[in-house]
């Protein structure tokens, strides 16, 4: 686990909780066999230690623990508005693993979720099967890595070795992950597929050191998407959510050029640009559980969704499509609210 130990908060981890029906599951005793030294409890289910009125996010994310259970339902969903299909129909995510390893301040999990506490899924076959019946009916564009970040919790699940194994042969199906980790030794040993993409968040340094905790940092993701392109793997660069800061022109300018200095544009499959944008209902969640700047900002409501404001909005946006324009083609450039 040296990619927990190198930035970690030491008392991740302390508890499992596993539901009474799943504890002879093979997923699951993967799982506990890499924490010995865990304390074991088992429960009916796993809202009982995850859902509720009295729970606080930000104190059990601290120190949260893991809760291994079986999804019962909604295996796959349909895309949200607020998230980019870039270009594909048929666009679905699927929550695997509820709940992320790192802790960025603007993240919507907080609005989302009432607990800090990591939920993971362990019956993949009945993700996998009701992924294979959408297949029957059309091609599936499908983001497994968004109510947490999986590379980061490769070591722990496993899930991504899995996930490529069933992508392989699947011609129709198109698989994102999207990742703000450097945990690039967990993948190393996978063959690269062609139809996952890894889907790289490159934040500007000052916005890492600012709002995203126990992420790799901007260098480090740098070397993770570089190394990730050698071993054959589709990578996309992000520049999504673009957070608002004065010196934005500067800050982002210099992240693009950097992000593209030494990673060659053929092995980039796109670019994806958006500013920062949230429901209205998580952000009011939010603000309670943390007072940042990030979260205390005076967003304008566009139909539900907080975001700067349309001037902000295509300010932020032009500027950043101008100068990824300057290392890769139009055709290779998403831009939230374009489609
Ligand atoms: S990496 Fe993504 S999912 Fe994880 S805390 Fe940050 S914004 Fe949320």
């Amino acid at each position: 686990m040296t990619y927990l130990k190198e930035k970690s908060y030491n008392n991740f981890f302390s508890h499992i909780y596993i539901e009474k029906g799943i504890a002879d599951n093979r997923k699951c005793r993967e799982i506990t066999d890499k924490f010995p030294n865990a304390r074991i409890i088992y429960i009916g289910h796993y809202k009982d230690v995850f859902c509720g009125g009295n729970r606080n996010f930000a104190k059990e994310k601290k120190s949260p623990s893991l809760i291994l259970a079986k999804k019962t339902d909604n295996f796959i969903y349909k895309g949200a508005k607020v998230c980019q299909d870039f270009g594909n129909d048929n666009f679905y995510y699927t929550s695997n693993i509820m709940n992320c390893y790192f802790d960025c301040e603007y993240c919507y999990l907080q609005g989302m979720y009432r607990s800090g506490n990591i939920v993971i899924f362990v019956n993949m076959e009945d993700i996998f099967s009701a992924v294979d019946e959408a297949l029957e009916k059309h091609s599936v564009y499908l983001c497994i890595s968004y109510d947490t970040d999986m590379l980061a919790m490769e070591n722990i699940t496993g899930f991504i070795k899995e996930w490529v194994e069933y992508a392989r042969d699947k011609e129709n199906l198109k698989i994102e992950i999207r990742t703000k980790s450097c945990n690039i030794k967990s993948i190393e040993n996978i063959k690269a597929c062609g139809n996952i993409v890894f889907a790289w968040t490159l934040s500007p340094e000052s916005i890492i050191e600012k709002y995203e905790h126990l992420t790799g940092r901007f260098d480090k993701r740098r070397e993770a998407v570089k190394k990730c392109c050698e071993l054959g793997w589709k990578v996309r660069l992000c520049f999504d959510p673009m957070i608002y800061c004065k010196e934005f022109e500067k800050v982002y300018g210099e992240a693009i050029r950097r992000a593209f200095e030494d990673i060659d544009e053929k092995y980039i499959d796109g670019v994806s640009i958006g500013v920062f944008r949230i429901s209205k209902e998580y952000m009011k969640i939010m603000k309670k559980q943390r007072k940042s700047t990030v979260t205390l900002f005076p967003y304008k409501n566009v139909n539900g969704v907080y975001c700067y404001g349309e001037e902000t909005d295509k300010r932020m946006v032009g500027f950043a499509k101008n100068e990824v324009m300057k290392y890769i083609g139009k055709d290779k450039i998403f831009v939230w609210g374009e489609q």
